[in-house]
Protein backbone atom coordinates (compact mmCIF):
# COMPACT_ATOMS: atom_id res chain seq x y z
CA UNK A 1 0.00 0.00 0.00
CA UNK A 2 1.21 3.36 -0.51
CA UNK A 3 0.24 6.70 1.63
CA UNK A 4 -0.37 10.19 0.96
CA UNK A 5 -0.80 13.24 3.00
CA UNK A 6 -4.78 14.40 3.65
CA UNK A 7 -3.76 18.33 3.07
CA UNK A 8 -2.98 19.92 6.02
CA UNK A 9 -4.61 16.93 8.43
CA UNK A 10 -1.71 15.34 9.52
CA UNK A 11 -3.34 11.74 8.39
CA UNK A 12 -1.42 9.80 6.07
CA UNK A 13 -3.83 8.09 4.49
CA UNK A 14 -3.79 5.03 2.14
CA UNK A 15 -4.17 5.66 -1.43
CA UNK A 16 -6.60 3.38 -1.69
CA UNK A 17 -9.41 3.63 0.89
CA UNK A 18 -12.55 1.63 2.15
CA UNK A 19 -15.68 2.99 1.75
CA UNK A 20 -18.57 1.32 3.98
CA UNK A 21 -22.09 2.26 1.81
CA UNK A 22 -22.32 -1.53 0.96
CA UNK A 23 -21.94 -2.52 4.24
CA UNK A 24 -25.59 -0.72 4.26
CA UNK A 25 -26.99 -3.29 1.86
CA UNK A 26 -26.82 -0.20 -0.81
CA UNK A 27 -25.93 -1.94 -3.67
CA UNK A 28 -27.40 -5.41 -2.86
CA UNK A 29 -28.51 -7.70 0.57
CA UNK A 30 -24.53 -8.28 2.33
CA UNK A 31 -24.39 -10.50 4.70
CA UNK A 32 -22.61 -9.01 7.98
CA UNK A 33 -20.10 -11.44 8.65
CA UNK A 34 -18.89 -10.88 4.91
CA UNK A 35 -19.02 -7.59 5.19
CA UNK A 36 -17.23 -7.50 8.43
CA UNK A 37 -14.08 -9.88 7.40
CA UNK A 38 -14.07 -7.31 4.77
CA UNK A 39 -13.19 -4.48 6.95
CA UNK A 40 -10.78 -6.72 8.55
CA UNK A 41 -9.07 -7.41 5.22
CA UNK A 42 -8.61 -4.29 4.87
CA UNK A 43 -7.17 -3.18 7.62
CA UNK A 44 -5.01 -6.08 7.59
CA UNK A 45 -3.68 -5.68 4.19
CA UNK A 46 -2.79 -2.16 4.65
CA UNK A 47 -6.25 0.40 3.95
CA UNK A 48 -5.97 3.00 6.81
CA UNK A 49 -9.11 5.31 5.97
CA UNK A 50 -12.72 4.23 6.69
CA UNK A 51 -15.66 6.51 5.29
CA UNK A 52 -19.12 5.65 6.43
CA UNK A 53 -22.32 7.59 6.98
CA UNK A 54 -25.43 7.44 8.99
CA UNK A 55 -27.17 7.88 6.20
CA UNK A 56 -25.77 4.26 4.35
CA UNK A 57 -28.58 1.67 4.88
CA UNK A 58 -30.43 3.77 7.21
CA UNK A 59 -27.52 3.65 10.03
CA UNK A 60 -26.98 -0.40 9.21
CA UNK A 61 -23.57 0.84 7.67
CA UNK A 62 -22.31 2.49 10.31
CA UNK A 63 -23.67 0.05 12.96
CA UNK A 64 -22.21 -3.25 10.96
CA UNK A 65 -18.66 -1.43 10.98
CA UNK A 66 -18.97 -0.51 14.37
CA UNK A 67 -19.00 -4.15 14.74
CA UNK A 68 -16.25 -4.86 12.62
CA UNK A 69 -14.11 -2.19 14.85
CA UNK A 70 -14.58 -3.66 17.96
CA UNK A 71 -11.97 -5.92 18.25
CA UNK A 72 -9.53 -3.46 16.23
CA UNK A 73 -7.23 -1.44 17.96
CA UNK A 74 -8.46 2.67 17.93
CA UNK A 75 -5.07 3.77 16.38
CA UNK A 76 -4.60 1.19 13.56
CA UNK A 77 -7.41 3.43 11.38
CA UNK A 78 -8.66 6.98 10.70
CA UNK A 79 -12.52 7.14 10.77
CA UNK A 80 -14.56 9.66 8.59
CA UNK A 81 -18.73 10.07 9.18
CA UNK A 82 -21.24 12.35 8.31
CA UNK A 83 -23.54 14.99 9.11
CA UNK A 84 -26.93 16.07 7.76
CA UNK A 85 -28.21 13.17 5.52
CA UNK A 86 -30.44 10.84 7.08
CA UNK A 87 -32.44 9.26 4.09
CA UNK A 88 -33.96 9.92 1.16
CA UNK A 89 -34.68 13.25 0.71
CA UNK A 90 -33.85 13.41 4.47
CA UNK A 91 -31.49 16.58 5.17
CA UNK A 92 -31.39 18.30 8.67
CA UNK A 93 -27.86 20.83 8.43
CA UNK A 94 -28.99 22.39 11.46
CA UNK A 95 -26.35 22.83 14.51
CA UNK A 96 -28.67 20.69 17.09
CA UNK A 97 -28.35 18.13 14.93
CA UNK A 98 -24.67 17.83 14.12
CA UNK A 99 -24.04 17.57 17.95
CA UNK A 100 -26.71 14.71 18.28
CA UNK A 101 -25.82 13.05 14.91
CA UNK A 102 -22.18 12.91 15.85
CA UNK A 103 -23.10 11.03 19.67
CA UNK A 104 -25.41 8.73 17.62
CA UNK A 105 -22.87 7.94 15.12
CA UNK A 106 -19.88 7.58 17.83
CA UNK A 107 -22.20 5.27 19.69
CA UNK A 108 -23.10 2.71 16.98
CA UNK A 109 -19.23 2.78 15.81
CA UNK A 110 -18.35 2.22 19.36
CA UNK A 111 -15.47 5.19 19.17
CA UNK A 112 -15.90 8.13 21.31
CA UNK A 113 -14.02 10.58 18.19
CA UNK A 114 -13.90 10.67 14.65
CA UNK A 115 -11.01 11.53 12.57
CA UNK A 116 -13.15 13.40 10.00
CA UNK A 117 -16.67 14.44 10.13
CA UNK A 118 -18.15 15.84 6.99
CA UNK A 119 -21.32 17.82 5.59
CA UNK A 120 -22.85 15.25 3.43
CA UNK A 121 -23.75 16.29 0.19
CA UNK A 122 -24.06 19.81 0.62
CA UNK A 123 -26.17 20.48 -2.79
CA UNK A 124 -29.22 19.54 -1.01
CA UNK A 125 -29.09 22.01 1.33
CA UNK A 126 -28.90 25.91 1.46
CA UNK A 127 -25.45 27.00 1.68
CA UNK A 128 -25.88 30.13 3.48
CA UNK A 129 -26.82 27.30 6.67
CA UNK A 130 -23.89 25.35 5.58
CA UNK A 131 -21.58 28.56 5.90
CA UNK A 132 -23.31 30.19 9.19
CA UNK A 133 -24.84 27.21 10.95
CA UNK A 134 -23.64 23.68 10.51
CA UNK A 135 -19.80 24.36 9.75
CA UNK A 136 -19.37 26.70 13.00
CA UNK A 137 -21.14 23.65 14.81
CA UNK A 138 -18.64 21.34 13.57
CA UNK A 139 -15.65 23.68 14.20
CA UNK A 140 -16.94 23.96 17.56
CA UNK A 141 -16.80 20.28 18.21
CA UNK A 142 -13.10 20.26 16.92
CA UNK A 143 -12.12 22.94 19.22
CA UNK A 144 -13.56 20.49 21.94
CA UNK A 145 -11.48 17.69 20.99
CA UNK A 146 -14.59 15.57 19.60
CA UNK A 147 -13.67 15.15 16.12
CA UNK A 148 -10.16 15.72 14.52
CA UNK A 149 -11.17 17.41 10.93
CA UNK A 150 -13.75 19.07 9.07
CA UNK A 151 -15.27 17.84 5.74
CA UNK A 152 -17.23 18.69 2.94
CA UNK A 153 -19.33 16.08 0.53
CA UNK A 154 -21.03 16.50 -3.03
CA UNK A 155 -21.49 15.53 -6.07
CA UNK A 156 -21.55 18.95 -8.24
CA UNK A 157 -17.98 20.45 -8.12
CA UNK A 158 -19.33 23.94 -7.80
CA UNK A 159 -20.37 23.62 -4.17
CA UNK A 160 -16.86 23.02 -3.01
CA UNK A 161 -15.43 26.67 -3.78
CA UNK A 162 -18.79 27.97 -3.17
CA UNK A 163 -18.31 27.12 0.30
CA UNK A 164 -14.66 27.37 0.66
CA UNK A 165 -14.81 30.70 -0.44
CA UNK A 166 -17.07 31.95 2.47
CA UNK A 167 -15.20 30.62 5.32
CA UNK A 168 -11.96 31.09 6.70
CA UNK A 169 -8.58 29.06 5.93
CA UNK A 170 -8.81 26.11 7.90
CA UNK A 171 -12.57 25.94 8.41
CA UNK A 172 -12.90 23.21 5.39
CA UNK A 173 -10.05 20.88 5.44
CA UNK A 174 -11.12 17.71 3.29
CA UNK A 175 -13.56 17.59 0.42
CA UNK A 176 -15.37 14.19 -0.63
CA UNK A 177 -15.62 13.88 -4.28
CA UNK A 178 -17.77 11.24 -5.80
CA UNK A 179 -18.11 9.77 -9.52
CA UNK A 180 -15.91 13.27 -10.79
CA UNK A 181 -12.70 11.45 -11.47
CA UNK A 182 -12.89 8.20 -12.48
CA UNK A 183 -12.02 6.58 -16.20
CA UNK A 184 -15.20 8.36 -17.62
CA UNK A 185 -15.24 11.56 -16.03
CA UNK A 186 -11.74 13.57 -15.07
CA UNK A 187 -13.91 16.55 -13.89
CA UNK A 188 -12.54 17.05 -10.41
CA UNK A 189 -8.82 17.73 -11.67
CA UNK A 190 -10.01 20.91 -12.57
CA UNK A 191 -10.36 21.67 -9.38
CA UNK A 192 -7.14 20.20 -7.70
CA UNK A 193 -4.99 23.68 -8.05
CA UNK A 194 -7.71 25.33 -6.09
CA UNK A 195 -7.52 22.52 -3.44
CA UNK A 196 -3.96 22.19 -2.87
CA UNK A 197 -3.29 26.19 -2.58
CA UNK A 198 -5.64 26.13 0.43
CA UNK A 199 -3.94 22.79 1.61
CA UNK A 200 -7.16 20.92 1.82
CA UNK A 201 -7.38 17.16 1.53
CA UNK A 202 -8.82 15.51 -1.19
CA UNK A 203 -10.58 12.29 -1.12
CA UNK A 204 -12.15 10.71 -4.45
CA UNK A 205 -14.96 8.19 -4.37
CA UNK A 206 -16.18 5.58 -5.82
CA UNK A 207 -13.87 4.21 -9.06
CA UNK A 208 -15.94 2.60 -10.56
CA UNK A 209 -18.92 5.21 -10.58
CA UNK A 210 -20.98 3.74 -8.33
CA UNK A 211 -21.14 0.12 -10.03
CA UNK A 212 -21.03 1.62 -13.85
CA UNK A 213 -17.57 0.36 -14.70
CA UNK A 214 -18.45 -3.08 -12.77
CA UNK A 215 -19.64 -6.26 -14.41
CA UNK A 216 -22.84 -6.44 -12.31
CA UNK A 217 -23.19 -2.94 -13.33
CA UNK A 218 -25.60 -0.04 -11.75
CA UNK A 219 -28.16 -0.73 -9.32
CA UNK A 220 -31.77 0.04 -9.72
CA UNK A 221 -31.69 3.53 -8.23
CA UNK A 222 -27.99 4.50 -9.80
CA UNK A 223 -29.18 8.24 -11.32
CA UNK A 224 -27.03 7.68 -14.67
CA UNK A 225 -28.77 7.92 -17.38
CA UNK A 226 -29.47 4.94 -20.23
CA UNK A 227 -26.86 6.81 -22.89
CA UNK A 228 -23.66 6.89 -19.99
CA UNK A 229 -24.60 3.23 -18.91
CA UNK A 230 -24.57 2.08 -22.91
CA UNK A 231 -21.46 3.55 -22.87
CA UNK A 232 -19.45 2.76 -19.98
CA UNK A 233 -21.03 -0.97 -20.93
CA UNK A 234 -18.52 -0.50 -24.35
CA UNK A 235 -15.73 -0.75 -22.17
CA UNK A 236 -16.53 -3.19 -20.35
CA UNK A 237 -17.58 -5.78 -23.09
CA UNK A 238 -13.85 -4.61 -24.59
CA UNK A 239 -12.33 -5.73 -21.39
CA UNK A 240 -14.28 -9.07 -21.24
CA UNK A 241 -13.09 -9.62 -24.59
CA UNK A 242 -9.27 -9.66 -23.62
CA UNK A 243 -9.72 -10.89 -20.42
CA UNK A 244 -9.24 -7.90 -18.35
CA UNK A 245 -11.03 -6.73 -15.52
CA UNK A 246 -12.26 -3.18 -15.61
CA UNK A 247 -12.60 -2.52 -12.08
CA UNK A 248 -8.97 -2.82 -11.73
CA UNK A 249 -7.97 -0.23 -14.30
CA UNK A 250 -10.43 1.56 -12.43
CA UNK A 251 -8.72 1.55 -9.46
CA UNK A 252 -4.99 1.98 -11.38
CA UNK A 253 -6.09 5.04 -13.17
CA UNK A 254 -7.96 6.58 -9.66
CA UNK A 255 -5.23 5.73 -7.25
CA UNK A 256 -2.72 7.18 -10.11
CA UNK A 257 -3.23 10.77 -9.57
CA UNK A 258 -0.86 12.24 -7.32
CA UNK A 259 -3.12 15.60 -6.58
CA UNK A 260 -5.83 12.88 -5.26
CA UNK A 261 -4.89 11.80 -1.42
CA UNK A 262 -7.12 8.87 -1.57
CA UNK A 263 -9.84 7.15 -3.73
CA UNK A 264 -12.39 5.21 -1.39
CA UNK A 265 -13.72 1.89 -3.24
CA UNK A 266 -17.28 0.22 -1.79
CA UNK A 267 -17.61 -3.58 -1.09
CA UNK A 268 -18.83 -6.04 1.16
CA UNK A 269 -16.86 -9.28 -0.26
CA UNK A 270 -13.54 -9.95 1.21
CA UNK A 271 -12.18 -11.28 -2.12
CA UNK A 272 -12.97 -8.00 -3.75
CA UNK A 273 -11.07 -5.27 -1.46
CA UNK A 274 -8.13 -8.00 -1.60
CA UNK A 275 -8.43 -7.83 -5.65
CA UNK A 276 -8.92 -3.98 -5.50
CA UNK A 277 -5.80 -3.37 -2.93
CA UNK A 278 -3.04 -5.48 -5.12
CA UNK A 279 -4.20 -3.50 -8.35
CA UNK A 280 -2.32 -0.52 -6.07
CA UNK A 281 1.01 -1.97 -6.61
CA UNK A 282 -0.09 -4.48 -9.79
CA UNK A 283 1.92 -3.06 -12.84
CA UNK A 284 -0.40 -0.88 -15.10
CA UNK A 285 -1.43 -1.83 -18.81
CA UNK A 286 -0.59 1.11 -20.00
CA UNK A 287 -2.23 0.13 -23.62
CA UNK A 288 -5.49 -1.31 -22.24
CA UNK A 289 -5.97 1.69 -19.87
CA UNK A 290 -5.42 4.44 -23.20
CA UNK A 291 -7.92 1.75 -25.25
CA UNK A 292 -10.31 1.79 -22.62
CA UNK A 293 -9.94 5.84 -22.27
CA UNK A 294 -10.23 5.61 -26.18
CA UNK A 295 -14.19 3.84 -25.67
CA UNK A 296 -15.59 5.57 -23.03
CA UNK A 297 -14.41 8.98 -24.92
CA UNK A 298 -17.67 9.39 -26.44
CA UNK A 299 -19.13 9.96 -22.90
CA UNK A 300 -16.37 11.81 -21.24
CA UNK A 301 -17.41 13.77 -18.30
CA UNK A 302 -20.86 13.45 -19.13
CA UNK A 303 -21.96 12.57 -15.74
CA UNK A 304 -25.22 13.64 -13.84
CA UNK A 305 -25.75 16.17 -11.78
CA UNK A 306 -28.47 16.71 -8.64
CA UNK A 307 -29.08 19.02 -5.42
CA UNK A 308 -31.13 21.78 -5.17
CA UNK A 309 -31.20 24.14 -9.15
CA UNK A 310 -28.77 26.67 -7.47
CA UNK A 311 -25.96 24.01 -6.43
CA UNK A 312 -26.35 22.02 -9.80
CA UNK A 313 -23.25 22.12 -11.96
CA UNK A 314 -24.05 23.54 -15.63
CA UNK A 315 -24.37 20.20 -17.19
CA UNK A 316 -23.75 17.57 -19.26
CA UNK A 317 -25.62 14.57 -20.31
P1 LIG B 1 -17.63 2.28 -6.00
O1 LIG B 1 -17.26 2.90 -7.29
O2 LIG B 1 -16.57 2.02 -5.00
O3 LIG B 1 -18.39 0.95 -6.41
C1 LIG B 1 -18.93 0.06 -5.52
C2 LIG B 1 -19.47 -1.10 -6.34
O4 LIG B 1 -18.39 -1.74 -6.98
C3 LIG B 1 -20.16 -2.14 -5.48
O5 LIG B 1 -21.25 -2.66 -6.21
C4 LIG B 1 -19.09 -3.21 -5.33
O6 LIG B 1 -19.62 -4.48 -5.13
C5 LIG B 1 -18.37 -3.13 -6.65
N1 LIG B 1 -16.97 -3.58 -6.58
C6 LIG B 1 -15.99 -3.09 -5.76
N2 LIG B 1 -14.85 -3.78 -5.98
C7 LIG B 1 -15.12 -4.70 -6.93
C8 LIG B 1 -14.34 -5.69 -7.60
N3 LIG B 1 -13.04 -5.88 -7.32
N4 LIG B 1 -14.94 -6.44 -8.55
C9 LIG B 1 -16.25 -6.26 -8.86
N5 LIG B 1 -17.04 -5.33 -8.28
C10 LIG B 1 -16.47 -4.56 -7.32
O7 LIG B 1 -18.80 3.16 -5.37
P2 LIG B 1 -19.23 3.47 -3.88
O8 LIG B 1 -19.23 2.28 -3.02
O9 LIG B 1 -20.47 4.27 -4.01
O10 LIG B 1 -18.11 4.49 -3.38
C11 LIG B 1 -17.11 4.13 -2.46
C12 LIG B 1 -17.36 4.79 -1.13
O11 LIG B 1 -17.20 6.19 -1.24
C13 LIG B 1 -18.77 4.61 -0.52
O12 LIG B 1 -18.90 3.37 0.12
C14 LIG B 1 -18.82 5.78 0.41
O13 LIG B 1 -18.12 5.49 1.61
C15 LIG B 1 -18.07 6.85 -0.36
N6 LIG B 1 -18.99 7.72 -1.13
C16 LIG B 1 -19.38 8.87 -0.54
C17 LIG B 1 -20.28 9.70 -1.18
C18 LIG B 1 -20.70 10.97 -0.50
O14 LIG B 1 -20.21 11.27 0.56
N7 LIG B 1 -21.63 11.71 -1.05
C19 LIG B 1 -20.77 9.36 -2.44
C20 LIG B 1 -20.33 8.20 -3.03
C21 LIG B 1 -19.43 7.37 -2.37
Amino acid sequence: MLYRPLGSTGLNVSVLSYGASPLGGVFRETDDREGIKTVHTALDLGINFLDVSPYYGATKAESVLGRALKEIRRDRYFLATKVGQYGDGLFDFSATRVKSSLDESCARLGVDYIDVLQCHDIEFADLDQIVNETLPALVKLRDAGRIGHIGITGLPLKVFPAVIDRVGPGVVETVLSFCRYELNDTALETLLPYFNRRDIGVINASPTGMGLLTERGVPAWHPAPPAMVAGARRAMDYCRSVGADIVKVAVQFCVAHPGIATTLVGTANPENIRKNIAHVSEPVDQELMAKVLELLEPIRNHNFTRGRPENRDPLIA
